[in-house]
Protein backbone atom coordinates (compact mmCIF):
# COMPACT_ATOMS: atom_id res chain seq x y z
CA UNK A 1 0.00 0.00 0.00
CA UNK A 2 2.76 2.72 -0.79
CA UNK A 3 0.36 5.15 -2.26
CA UNK A 4 -1.94 4.99 0.35
CA UNK A 5 -0.26 7.14 3.20
CA UNK A 6 -2.91 8.90 4.72
CA UNK A 7 -5.34 7.65 7.03
CA UNK A 8 -3.77 4.12 7.89
CA UNK A 9 -6.31 2.90 10.04
CA UNK A 10 -8.73 3.76 7.18
CA UNK A 11 -7.01 1.15 4.44
CA UNK A 12 -6.13 -1.40 7.30
CA UNK A 13 -9.87 -1.64 7.13
CA UNK A 14 -10.73 -1.55 3.86
CA UNK A 15 -8.29 -4.51 3.45
CA UNK A 16 -9.67 -7.01 5.96
CA UNK A 17 -12.85 -6.43 4.73
CA UNK A 18 -14.51 -9.73 3.70
CA UNK A 19 -16.23 -7.83 0.71
CA UNK A 20 -13.93 -7.46 -2.33
CA UNK A 21 -13.48 -3.62 -3.12
CA UNK A 22 -11.29 -1.77 -5.24
CA UNK A 23 -9.94 1.75 -4.78
CA UNK A 24 -8.71 4.64 -7.21
CA UNK A 25 -8.22 8.18 -5.91
CA UNK A 26 -9.37 10.06 -9.44
CA UNK A 27 -6.12 11.75 -9.76
CA UNK A 28 -3.54 8.65 -9.69
CA UNK A 29 -3.50 5.48 -11.81
CA UNK A 30 -3.00 3.15 -9.52
CA UNK A 31 -6.02 0.85 -8.21
CA UNK A 32 -5.98 -0.33 -4.74
CA UNK A 33 -7.22 -3.73 -4.32
CA UNK A 34 -7.74 -5.20 -0.97
CA UNK A 35 -7.50 -8.83 0.16
CA UNK A 36 -10.61 -10.22 -0.64
CA UNK A 37 -10.88 -8.50 -4.74
CA UNK A 38 -7.30 -10.51 -5.10
CA UNK A 39 -8.62 -13.76 -3.33
CA UNK A 40 -11.65 -13.22 -5.98
CA UNK A 41 -9.39 -12.16 -8.84
CA UNK A 42 -6.62 -15.13 -8.14
CA UNK A 43 -3.80 -12.76 -7.49
CA UNK A 44 -0.84 -12.56 -5.15
CA UNK A 45 -1.52 -11.11 -1.48
CA UNK A 46 1.46 -8.65 -1.90
CA UNK A 47 0.39 -7.44 -5.61
CA UNK A 48 -2.37 -4.94 -3.98
CA UNK A 49 -1.87 -2.29 -6.17
CA UNK A 50 -2.96 -1.93 -9.80
CA UNK A 51 -2.35 -0.68 -13.16
CA UNK A 52 -4.99 0.19 -15.34
CA UNK A 53 -4.09 -3.00 -17.85
CA UNK A 54 -3.76 -5.10 -14.68
CA UNK A 55 -7.03 -4.53 -15.12
CA UNK A 56 -8.45 -4.99 -18.06
CA UNK A 57 -6.78 -8.15 -18.02
CA UNK A 58 -9.23 -9.62 -15.03
CA UNK A 59 -11.27 -12.05 -16.30
CA UNK A 60 -14.39 -10.28 -16.02
CA UNK A 61 -18.05 -11.75 -17.79
CA UNK A 62 -21.41 -10.74 -18.28
CA UNK A 63 -23.62 -12.13 -15.43
CA UNK A 64 -25.87 -13.69 -18.23
CA UNK A 65 -23.89 -15.15 -21.02
CA UNK A 66 -20.42 -15.41 -19.62
CA UNK A 67 -19.28 -13.61 -22.31
CA UNK A 68 -16.71 -10.78 -21.80
CA UNK A 69 -17.41 -7.54 -21.79
CA UNK A 70 -16.24 -5.08 -24.59
CA UNK A 71 -13.52 -2.91 -23.83
CA UNK A 72 -15.84 0.00 -23.78
CA UNK A 73 -18.69 -1.67 -21.46
CA UNK A 74 -16.03 -3.51 -18.79
CA UNK A 75 -17.83 -2.22 -15.94
CA UNK A 76 -14.51 -1.94 -13.79
CA UNK A 77 -13.09 0.44 -15.89
CA UNK A 78 -16.54 2.41 -16.69
CA UNK A 79 -16.54 2.76 -12.43
CA UNK A 80 -12.84 4.03 -12.45
CA UNK A 81 -13.70 6.02 -14.78
CA UNK A 82 -16.35 7.73 -12.76
CA UNK A 83 -19.30 6.18 -13.21
CA UNK A 84 -21.25 5.28 -10.32
CA UNK A 85 -22.28 1.53 -11.30
CA UNK A 86 -24.83 -1.37 -9.64
CA UNK A 87 -24.12 -3.91 -12.18
CA UNK A 88 -24.21 -8.33 -12.35
CA UNK A 89 -21.59 -9.63 -13.30
CA UNK A 90 -19.71 -13.21 -12.97
CA UNK A 91 -16.07 -14.04 -12.25
CA UNK A 92 -14.72 -17.59 -12.94
CA UNK A 93 -18.42 -18.75 -13.06
CA UNK A 94 -19.54 -17.02 -10.22
CA UNK A 95 -22.36 -14.26 -10.08
CA UNK A 96 -21.56 -11.03 -8.06
CA UNK A 97 -22.96 -7.76 -7.70
CA UNK A 98 -20.68 -4.89 -8.94
CA UNK A 99 -21.33 -1.54 -6.98
CA UNK A 100 -19.10 1.42 -7.41
CA UNK A 101 -19.86 5.13 -5.94
CA UNK A 102 -17.77 8.29 -6.15
CA UNK A 103 -16.71 9.59 -2.66
CA UNK A 104 -15.05 12.82 -1.07
CA UNK A 105 -12.50 11.99 1.89
CA UNK A 106 -11.16 14.66 3.91
CA UNK A 107 -7.38 13.12 3.64
CA UNK A 108 -7.51 13.34 -0.13
CA UNK A 109 -7.26 16.05 -2.30
CA UNK A 110 -9.53 14.91 -5.36
CA UNK A 111 -12.54 12.90 -4.72
CA UNK A 112 -12.00 8.46 -5.16
CA UNK A 113 -13.98 5.76 -6.79
CA UNK A 114 -15.16 2.83 -4.53
CA UNK A 115 -15.74 -0.47 -5.68
CA UNK A 116 -17.40 -3.25 -4.41
CA UNK A 117 -18.00 -6.78 -5.18
CA UNK A 118 -20.12 -8.66 -3.81
CA UNK A 119 -21.89 -12.42 -4.06
CA UNK A 120 -25.14 -11.99 -4.72
CA UNK A 121 -27.85 -13.83 -7.12
CA UNK A 122 -29.50 -11.79 -9.75
CA UNK A 123 -32.56 -12.24 -7.70
CA UNK A 124 -31.32 -10.75 -4.33
CA UNK A 125 -29.20 -7.91 -6.30
CA UNK A 126 -32.41 -6.51 -7.10
CA UNK A 127 -34.09 -6.06 -3.29
CA UNK A 128 -32.40 -3.38 -1.86
CA UNK A 129 -33.20 -4.69 1.67
CA UNK A 130 -30.23 -5.17 4.41
CA UNK A 131 -28.02 -7.37 1.79
CA UNK A 132 -24.31 -7.98 3.37
CA UNK A 133 -22.89 -5.54 0.91
CA UNK A 134 -25.50 -2.77 2.33
CA UNK A 135 -24.52 -3.47 5.72
CA UNK A 136 -20.80 -3.61 4.89
CA UNK A 137 -21.02 -0.18 2.77
CA UNK A 138 -22.90 1.39 5.49
CA UNK A 139 -20.04 0.16 8.39
CA UNK A 140 -18.10 1.99 5.18
CA UNK A 141 -19.64 5.29 5.14
CA UNK A 142 -19.79 5.04 8.96
CA UNK A 143 -15.71 4.45 9.27
CA UNK A 144 -15.34 6.97 6.58
CA UNK A 145 -17.48 9.88 8.39
CA UNK A 146 -15.71 9.20 11.06
CA UNK A 147 -12.11 9.40 10.09
CA UNK A 148 -13.17 12.73 8.19
CA UNK A 149 -14.70 14.13 11.70
CA UNK A 150 -11.60 12.64 13.52
CA UNK A 151 -8.97 14.33 11.09
CA UNK A 152 -10.58 17.58 11.05
CA UNK A 153 -10.19 17.52 15.04
CA UNK A 154 -6.84 16.55 14.69
CA UNK A 155 -5.93 19.05 12.69
CA UNK A 156 -7.80 21.51 14.77
CA UNK A 157 -5.62 20.44 17.69
CA UNK A 158 -1.87 20.06 16.31
CA UNK A 159 -1.98 23.68 17.60
CA UNK A 160 -4.42 24.15 19.72
CA UNK A 161 -4.67 27.15 21.94
CA UNK A 162 -4.86 26.14 25.74
CA UNK A 163 -7.93 28.32 25.87
CA UNK A 164 -9.73 26.61 23.09
CA UNK A 165 -8.29 22.89 24.25
CA UNK A 166 -11.64 22.11 26.32
CA UNK A 167 -13.85 23.15 23.21
CA UNK A 168 -12.10 20.50 21.33
CA UNK A 169 -12.19 17.76 23.84
CA UNK A 170 -15.45 18.05 24.12
CA UNK A 171 -16.08 17.81 20.11
CA UNK A 172 -13.95 14.83 20.05
CA UNK A 173 -16.14 12.68 23.04
CA UNK A 174 -19.12 13.73 21.46
CA UNK A 175 -17.68 12.33 18.59
CA UNK A 176 -16.51 8.64 19.58
CA UNK A 177 -19.79 8.89 21.80
CA UNK A 178 -21.93 9.10 18.87
CA UNK A 179 -19.71 6.37 16.48
CA UNK A 180 -19.70 3.87 19.22
CA UNK A 181 -23.61 4.91 19.81
CA UNK A 182 -22.78 5.50 23.37
CA UNK A 183 -25.00 7.22 26.09
CA UNK A 184 -21.60 9.02 28.20
CA UNK A 185 -18.18 9.71 27.12
CA UNK A 186 -15.15 11.29 29.05
CA UNK A 187 -11.90 12.02 29.85
CA UNK A 188 -9.99 10.72 33.30
CA UNK A 189 -6.55 11.96 34.35
CA UNK A 190 -4.55 10.92 36.94
CA UNK A 191 -3.13 12.85 38.94
CA UNK A 192 1.29 12.83 39.66
CA UNK A 193 1.85 9.98 41.10
CA UNK A 194 -1.02 8.10 39.59
CA UNK A 195 -2.57 7.41 42.65
CA UNK A 196 -5.76 9.45 41.83
CA UNK A 197 -8.12 9.86 38.98
CA UNK A 198 -10.54 12.89 38.35
CA UNK A 199 -13.06 13.58 35.38
CA UNK A 200 -12.10 15.95 33.68
CA UNK A 201 -14.54 16.02 30.98
CA UNK A 202 -17.53 14.89 29.88
CA UNK A 203 -20.40 14.05 26.63
CA UNK A 204 -23.86 12.68 27.27
CA UNK A 205 -26.43 12.10 24.96
CA UNK A 206 -29.68 14.19 25.69
CA UNK A 207 -31.65 12.74 28.48
CA UNK A 208 -28.96 11.07 30.00
CA UNK A 209 -27.27 12.06 33.52
CA UNK A 210 -23.82 13.53 34.01
CA UNK A 211 -21.49 12.65 36.39
CA UNK A 212 -18.53 14.46 35.88
CA UNK A 213 -18.73 16.95 39.38
CA UNK A 214 -19.02 13.65 41.18
CA UNK A 215 -15.99 12.20 39.85
CA UNK A 216 -13.50 14.11 41.01
CA UNK A 217 -9.89 12.72 43.20
CA UNK A 218 -11.48 9.43 43.13
CA UNK A 219 -8.36 7.13 45.25
CA UNK A 220 -7.28 4.14 43.72
CA UNK A 221 -8.43 2.21 46.94
CA UNK A 222 -11.81 3.24 45.82
CA UNK A 223 -11.63 1.27 42.60
CA UNK A 224 -8.83 -1.11 42.73
CA UNK A 225 -9.57 -4.08 40.02
CA UNK A 226 -10.37 -1.17 37.92
CA UNK A 227 -7.40 1.15 38.13
CA UNK A 228 -5.20 -2.49 38.24
CA UNK A 229 -6.77 -3.02 34.60
CA UNK A 230 -6.57 -0.05 32.69
CA UNK A 231 -2.93 0.34 34.03
CA UNK A 232 -1.41 -3.08 32.90
CA UNK A 233 -3.89 -4.07 29.93
CA UNK A 234 -4.55 -0.43 28.65
CA UNK A 235 -7.92 -1.38 27.82
CA UNK A 236 -10.76 -2.08 30.05
CA UNK A 237 -14.25 -3.13 28.07
CA UNK A 238 -16.92 -4.33 30.10
CA UNK A 239 -19.70 -5.86 27.71
CA UNK A 240 -22.02 -6.86 30.83
CA UNK A 241 -21.49 -4.92 34.45
CA UNK A 242 -23.86 -7.54 35.85
CA UNK A 243 -21.13 -10.19 34.92
CA UNK A 244 -17.91 -8.38 36.46
CA UNK A 245 -15.88 -10.72 38.73
CA UNK A 246 -16.31 -11.25 42.39
CA UNK A 247 -13.22 -9.25 42.76
CA UNK A 248 -14.87 -6.15 41.23
CA UNK A 249 -17.53 -5.52 43.41
CA UNK A 250 -16.50 -1.93 44.08
CA UNK A 251 -16.75 -1.25 40.57
CA UNK A 252 -19.84 -3.54 40.23
CA UNK A 253 -21.57 -0.73 42.79
CA UNK A 254 -20.30 2.26 41.07
CA UNK A 255 -20.99 1.52 38.09
CA UNK A 256 -24.71 -0.27 38.93
CA UNK A 257 -25.05 3.41 41.03
CA UNK A 258 -24.32 5.18 37.84
CA UNK A 259 -26.85 3.28 36.08
CA UNK A 260 -24.16 1.56 33.54
CA UNK A 261 -24.42 -1.47 31.57
CA UNK A 262 -21.28 -1.45 29.71
CA UNK A 263 -18.17 0.39 29.61
CA UNK A 264 -15.04 0.55 27.57
CA UNK A 265 -12.47 2.70 28.19
CA UNK A 266 -8.77 3.42 26.77
CA UNK A 267 -5.88 4.41 28.15
CA UNK A 268 -4.17 7.68 27.01
CA UNK A 269 -0.25 7.55 26.80
CA UNK A 270 2.24 10.02 26.16
CA UNK A 271 5.42 8.93 25.62
CA UNK A 272 5.04 5.49 27.62
CA UNK A 273 3.23 8.21 30.36
CA UNK A 274 -0.17 7.16 31.70
CA UNK A 275 -1.97 10.35 31.55
CA UNK A 276 -5.44 9.06 31.97
CA UNK A 277 -7.95 7.57 29.85
CA UNK A 278 -11.12 8.02 27.40
CA UNK A 279 -14.08 6.02 28.10
CA UNK A 280 -17.84 5.67 27.13
CA UNK A 281 -20.85 3.81 29.07
CA UNK A 282 -23.93 2.50 28.04
CA UNK A 283 -26.78 3.05 30.31
CA UNK A 284 -30.42 3.11 28.31
CA UNK A 285 -29.31 -0.68 26.99
CA UNK A 286 -26.44 -3.08 26.57
CA UNK A 287 -23.54 -2.66 24.10
CA UNK A 288 -20.94 -5.82 23.09
CA UNK A 289 -18.25 -3.87 22.19
CA UNK A 290 -16.77 -3.76 18.52
CA UNK A 291 -13.16 -3.93 17.29
CA UNK A 292 -14.34 -0.82 15.38
CA UNK A 293 -15.41 1.21 18.86
CA UNK A 294 -12.33 -0.21 20.35
CA UNK A 295 -10.39 0.61 17.47
CA UNK A 296 -11.88 4.38 17.58
CA UNK A 297 -11.67 5.21 21.29
CA UNK A 298 -7.58 4.28 21.14
CA UNK A 299 -7.44 6.47 18.34
CA UNK A 300 -9.02 9.43 20.19
CA UNK A 301 -7.02 8.66 23.48
CA UNK A 302 -4.07 8.94 21.16
CA UNK A 303 -5.23 12.14 19.55
CA UNK A 304 -6.43 13.67 22.88
CA UNK A 305 -2.89 12.54 25.05
CA UNK A 306 -1.01 14.28 22.50
CA UNK A 307 -2.48 17.55 22.59
CA UNK A 308 -2.91 17.12 26.04
CA UNK A 309 1.00 16.49 26.04
CA UNK A 310 1.41 19.39 23.57
CA UNK A 311 -0.60 21.88 25.34
CA UNK A 312 1.06 21.01 28.68
CA UNK A 313 5.07 21.19 26.91
CA UNK A 314 3.98 24.88 25.04
CA UNK A 315 2.44 26.24 28.67
CA UNK A 316 5.46 24.50 30.94
CA UNK A 317 8.36 26.53 27.74
CA UNK A 318 6.18 29.57 27.99
CA UNK A 319 6.75 29.55 31.77
CA UNK A 320 10.44 29.20 31.41
CA UNK A 321 10.89 31.60 28.63
CA UNK A 322 9.03 34.07 31.11
CA UNK A 323 10.86 33.34 34.06
CA UNK A 324 14.47 33.68 31.64
CA UNK A 325 13.20 37.01 30.42
CA UNK A 326 12.88 38.30 33.91
CA UNK A 327 15.78 37.14 34.69
CA UNK A 328 17.34 38.55 31.45
CA UNK A 329 15.75 41.93 32.59
CA UNK A 330 17.12 41.86 35.90
CA UNK A 331 20.51 40.76 34.76
CA UNK A 332 20.56 43.44 31.97
CA UNK A 333 19.14 45.98 34.81
CA UNK A 334 21.73 45.00 37.23
CA UNK A 335 24.30 45.89 34.47
CA UNK A 336 23.04 49.01 34.17
CA UNK A 337 23.33 50.02 37.48
CA UNK A 338 25.68 51.46 39.99
CA UNK A 339 26.27 48.30 43.04
CA UNK A 340 26.11 51.35 45.96
CA UNK A 341 23.48 53.81 44.78
CA UNK A 342 21.39 51.99 42.85
CA UNK A 343 21.38 54.87 40.16
CA UNK A 344 22.67 54.19 36.49
CA UNK A 345 26.60 53.11 36.13
CA UNK A 346 29.11 54.56 33.97
CA UNK A 347 28.64 51.99 31.19
CA UNK A 348 24.59 53.13 31.18
CA UNK A 349 25.86 56.60 30.83
CA UNK A 350 28.11 56.13 28.14
CA UNK A 351 25.02 54.49 26.14
CA UNK A 352 22.88 56.70 27.02
CA UNK A 353 24.90 59.78 25.69
CA UNK A 354 25.48 58.40 22.56
CA UNK A 355 22.03 57.90 22.24
CA UNK A 356 20.77 60.88 23.25
CA UNK A 357 23.45 62.63 20.91
CA UNK A 358 22.12 61.29 18.03
CA UNK A 359 18.63 62.17 18.89
CA UNK A 360 19.63 65.50 19.75
CA UNK A 361 21.54 65.72 16.12
CA UNK A 362 18.69 64.31 14.33
CA UNK A 363 15.71 66.58 15.96
CA UNK A 364 18.14 69.31 15.69
CA UNK A 365 17.29 70.33 19.88
CA UNK A 366 19.91 71.22 22.46
CA UNK A 367 21.00 68.24 24.98
CA UNK A 368 22.99 69.55 27.96
CA UNK A 369 25.31 67.46 30.51
CA UNK A 370 26.17 68.40 34.20
CA UNK A 371 29.24 66.92 35.86
CA UNK A 372 28.89 67.12 39.54
CA UNK A 373 31.58 66.50 42.11
CA UNK A 374 31.56 66.19 46.24
CA UNK A 375 33.21 69.08 47.67
CA UNK A 376 35.91 67.88 50.17
CA UNK A 377 35.17 64.26 50.27
CA UNK A 378 38.45 62.70 51.08
CA UNK A 379 38.58 64.93 54.07
CA UNK A 380 34.84 63.87 54.72
CA UNK A 381 36.00 59.81 54.84
CA UNK A 382 38.67 60.56 56.47
CA UNK A 383 36.78 62.24 59.44
CA UNK A 384 33.64 60.37 59.16
CA UNK A 385 34.58 56.99 57.99
CA UNK A 386 33.80 55.36 54.79
CA UNK A 387 30.57 53.70 55.64
CA UNK A 388 29.08 56.82 56.27
CA UNK A 389 30.92 58.23 53.15
CA UNK A 390 28.99 55.44 51.19
CA UNK A 391 25.91 56.98 52.96
CA UNK A 392 26.56 60.26 51.81
CA UNK A 393 26.86 59.23 48.30
CA UNK A 394 23.79 57.75 48.51
CA UNK A 395 21.91 60.23 49.79
CA UNK A 396 23.60 62.77 46.99
CA UNK A 397 22.71 59.88 44.44
CA UNK A 398 18.78 59.82 45.25
CA UNK A 399 18.57 63.67 45.00
CA UNK A 400 19.73 63.58 41.83
CA UNK A 401 17.86 60.75 40.52
CA UNK A 402 14.74 63.28 41.88
CA UNK A 403 16.14 65.53 39.80
CA UNK A 404 15.46 63.61 36.43
CA UNK A 405 11.47 63.28 35.76
CA UNK A 406 11.28 64.06 32.13
CA UNK A 407 11.84 61.73 29.14
CA UNK A 408 15.51 61.15 28.52
CA UNK A 409 16.98 62.49 31.74
CA UNK A 410 19.40 60.46 33.30
CA UNK A 411 21.10 60.62 36.79
CA UNK A 412 24.39 58.58 36.57
CA UNK A 413 26.92 57.60 38.94
CA UNK A 414 30.47 59.07 37.21
CA UNK A 415 33.30 57.54 39.43
CA UNK A 416 33.99 57.62 42.83
CA UNK A 417 32.57 60.80 44.48
CA UNK A 418 31.85 62.27 41.12
CA UNK A 419 28.00 62.30 38.93
CA UNK A 420 26.66 63.11 35.50
CA UNK A 421 23.47 64.63 34.92
CA UNK A 422 21.70 64.33 31.00
CA UNK A 423 19.67 66.79 30.34
CA UNK A 424 17.69 66.68 26.50
CA UNK A 425 16.54 69.58 25.67
CA UNK A 426 17.60 72.10 27.97
CA UNK A 427 19.37 74.98 27.95
CA UNK A 428 21.85 76.94 30.32
CA UNK A 429 19.28 78.53 31.92
CA UNK A 430 17.29 75.39 32.30
CA UNK A 431 20.61 73.80 33.89
CA UNK A 432 21.75 76.83 36.25
CA UNK A 433 17.99 76.38 37.71
CA UNK A 434 18.95 72.98 38.04
CA UNK A 435 21.53 72.95 39.53
CA UNK A 436 20.80 75.81 41.82
CA UNK A 437 17.97 73.55 42.84
CA UNK A 438 20.16 70.45 43.45
CA UNK A 439 22.76 72.76 45.49
CA UNK A 440 19.47 73.79 47.53
CA UNK A 441 17.89 70.36 48.37
CA UNK A 442 21.93 68.83 49.55
CA UNK A 443 21.59 71.87 52.05
CA UNK A 444 18.34 70.92 53.27
CA UNK A 445 19.61 67.01 53.61
CA UNK A 446 22.04 69.19 56.23
CA UNK A 447 24.73 66.52 56.12
CA UNK A 448 27.49 67.78 58.45
CA UNK A 449 31.06 67.85 57.05
CA UNK A 450 33.14 69.97 59.30
CA UNK A 451 36.54 69.55 57.30
CA UNK A 452 35.11 71.33 54.60
CA UNK A 453 36.79 74.58 54.03
CA UNK A 454 33.51 75.94 51.97
CA UNK A 455 30.84 75.15 54.13
CA UNK A 456 29.68 72.85 57.43
CA UNK A 457 27.71 70.97 55.41
CA UNK A 458 28.63 68.67 52.67
CA UNK A 459 28.38 70.54 49.15
CA UNK A 460 29.22 69.81 45.67
CA UNK A 461 30.53 72.06 42.69
CA UNK A 462 28.62 71.69 39.38
CA UNK A 463 30.45 72.22 35.69
CA UNK A 464 27.84 71.70 32.98
CA UNK A 465 27.54 72.61 28.89
CA UNK A 466 24.42 72.79 26.42
CA UNK A 467 25.31 72.31 23.07
CA UNK A 468 23.01 72.05 19.90
CA UNK A 469 24.39 68.31 18.84
CA UNK A 470 25.54 68.10 14.99
CA UNK A 471 27.01 64.83 13.30
CA UNK A 472 30.33 65.92 14.09
CA UNK A 473 29.88 66.89 18.23
CA UNK A 474 31.21 63.63 19.80
CA UNK A 475 30.33 62.23 23.78
CA UNK A 476 34.03 62.36 24.58
CA UNK A 477 33.76 66.07 23.44
CA UNK A 478 30.84 66.70 25.40
CA UNK A 479 32.06 65.34 28.70
CA UNK A 480 35.59 67.15 28.17
CA UNK A 481 33.22 70.74 28.06
CA UNK A 482 31.55 69.82 30.72
CA UNK A 483 34.41 68.47 32.94
CA UNK A 484 36.75 71.42 32.37
CA UNK A 485 33.67 73.83 33.81
CA UNK A 486 33.50 71.56 36.79
CA UNK A 487 37.32 71.84 37.37
CA UNK A 488 36.76 75.83 37.00
CA UNK A 489 34.07 75.50 39.69
CA UNK A 490 36.52 73.97 41.87
CA UNK A 491 39.13 76.24 41.29
CA UNK A 492 36.59 79.24 42.02
CA UNK A 493 36.32 77.82 45.38
CA UNK A 494 33.98 74.66 45.03
CA UNK A 495 30.02 74.66 45.93
CA UNK A 496 30.06 76.67 42.59
CA UNK A 497 28.31 76.24 39.51
CA UNK A 498 30.14 77.03 36.17
CA UNK A 499 29.28 77.26 32.71
CA UNK A 500 32.06 77.10 30.67
CA UNK A 501 34.49 79.44 32.16
CA UNK A 502 31.82 82.01 33.53
CA UNK A 503 31.41 81.36 37.39
CA UNK A 504 27.83 81.79 37.25
CA UNK A 505 26.81 81.66 41.09
CA UNK A 506 28.66 80.69 43.89
P1 LIG B 1 37.53 67.95 45.77
O1 LIG B 1 36.72 68.89 46.55
O2 LIG B 1 38.66 68.57 45.04
O3 LIG B 1 36.71 67.07 44.90
O4 LIG B 1 38.25 67.03 46.83
P2 LIG B 1 37.89 65.56 47.18
O5 LIG B 1 38.50 65.18 48.46
O6 LIG B 1 36.43 65.34 47.11
O7 LIG B 1 38.55 64.79 45.98
P3 LIG B 1 39.57 63.63 45.95
O8 LIG B 1 39.61 63.15 44.53
O9 LIG B 1 40.87 64.01 46.56
O10 LIG B 1 38.96 62.49 46.84
C1 LIG B 1 37.82 61.79 46.49
C2 LIG B 1 37.49 60.86 47.58
O11 LIG B 1 36.27 60.16 47.37
C3 LIG B 1 38.55 59.83 47.80
C4 LIG B 1 37.77 58.56 48.12
O12 LIG B 1 38.07 58.08 49.38
C5 LIG B 1 36.34 58.99 48.09
N1 LIG B 1 35.59 57.96 47.47
C6 LIG B 1 35.56 57.62 46.19
N2 LIG B 1 34.69 56.57 46.01
C7 LIG B 1 34.14 56.30 47.21
C8 LIG B 1 33.22 55.35 47.68
O13 LIG B 1 32.69 54.53 46.94
N3 LIG B 1 32.90 55.35 48.99
C9 LIG B 1 33.46 56.23 49.84
N4 LIG B 1 33.09 56.18 51.11
N5 LIG B 1 34.36 57.11 49.43
C10 LIG B 1 34.71 57.17 48.14
MG1 LIG C 1 35.53 65.69 45.26
MG1 LIG D 1 36.50 63.81 42.36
Amino acid sequence: MTEQTSAPHFWALIDVLPLAVLYKEQARKAVFANQAALRLFGLPAQQNLLSLSDIQQLPLNTADSDQPFSLLQNPLLLALSGTELCQPLSIAGQKLMLQSKVISLSFTLHSSVVISLCSSSLTQQRLPAASDSNQLLAELQEALAFDKLISLISTELINVKASKLDQHIEDALAAVGEFCHADRSYIFLFNGDGSMMSNTHEWVREGIRAHKDNLQQIPQPALPYFFNIIKQDLVFAVDEVAKLPPQASAEKQEFEAEDIQSVLCCAMQAEDKLLGFVGCDMVARQRNWTSNDLRRMKLVGDMLANALQNVSYRQSLQQVTEQLQQANAQLQQQAHQDGLTGIANRRHFDQHLEQELQRASRHQQQLALLMLDIDFFKAYNDHYGHQAGDQALQQVAQLLQQQCRRQGELAARYGGEEFAIILPGAGEKECHTIAKRIQRDLKALAIMHQQSAVSSLLTLSVGFSSIWPTQDHSADRLIAKADKALYQAKAAGRNSIYHLSDVVTS
